[in-house]
């Protein structure tokens, strides 16, 4: 199937089981620019990629204006680029890193919209902030002036059975809701990849990432 087929068949999935409107990001790492193009020419309008240098070689070739996500980990000496590339950052999970990305945008005159990543299950495996240190990290972010807190993301345990994805993306959409009810411009709650995306739309995600269903595999020698 055809990257825009694949599309139609995600795009269909999520509008059958949405609460509210779901921004769909594709996520192109590990896939050659032409992928990319090709995601934009069947309608894809924001793009998700990993890691900073790989996305700045496939934006640079582009000839139309997209939505820019960078969706994973990220390192404090890679804020610069990151600010200067990206229109959203999903990967903010420490007050270390809020600092330096505040630095960064201060330095290029923008206003930085990033979510915090929370890990939600404590998985050593992953980023993300716990719970429990959620507030203190929000509350550090909202005194930084060139930050602007958009929401939540979040990366589900890769669970032999997804259905066990549900109560967390459940919890999340709870945390998500009683931030929101006092919040300005805080209006994403990321979360959902391929083998899971359904299941967190129907637990009121807005925002999904995602790149196998779309793409394939992904090459690793890209
Ligand atoms: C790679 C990646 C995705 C997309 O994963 P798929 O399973 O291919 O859909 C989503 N989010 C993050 C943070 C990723 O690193």
């Amino acid at each position: 199937m055809s990257v825009a087929e694949n599309l139609k068949k995600v795009i269909a999935t999520i509008d059958a089981v949405k609460r509210e409107p779901v921004t769909l990001t594709a996520v192109t790492k590990n896939h050659g620019v032409e992928v990319m193009r090709e995601a934009i020419d069947a309608g894809v309008e924001n793009i998700g990629e990993n890691r900073i240098q790989e996305a700045i070689e496939k934006f640079e070739t582009l000839d139309r204006q997209v939505t820019k996500h960078l969706i994973g980990h990220l390192q404090t000496n890679k804020v610069k680029p990151a600010v200067k590339n990206f229109d959203l950052i999903h990967s903010v999970d420490s007050i270390h890193l809020a600092e330096s990305l505040n630095k960064a945008a201060l330095a290029a005159g923008k206003i930085q919209d990033i979510l915090i990543q929370v890990n939600l299950a404590k998985e050593d495996s992953k980023s993300g902030i716990y719970e429990e240190d959620l507030p203190e990290l929000v509350a550090a972010v909202e005194e930084m002036k060139n930050l602007r807190l958009r929401g939540l993301m979040t990366i589900a345990p890769n669970f032999p059975d997804v259905e066990n994805c549900r109560p967390l993306f459940r919890k999340m959409r709870k945390i998500f809701d009683e931030m929101k009810a006092t919040r300005k411009n805080f209006d994403f709650l990321s979360m959902g990849m391929t083998h899971d995306y359904k299941i967190a739309v129907e637990e009121g995600s807005n925002m999904v990432r995602v790149g196998t269903a779309i793409f394939g595999e992904r090459n690793y020698n890209v």
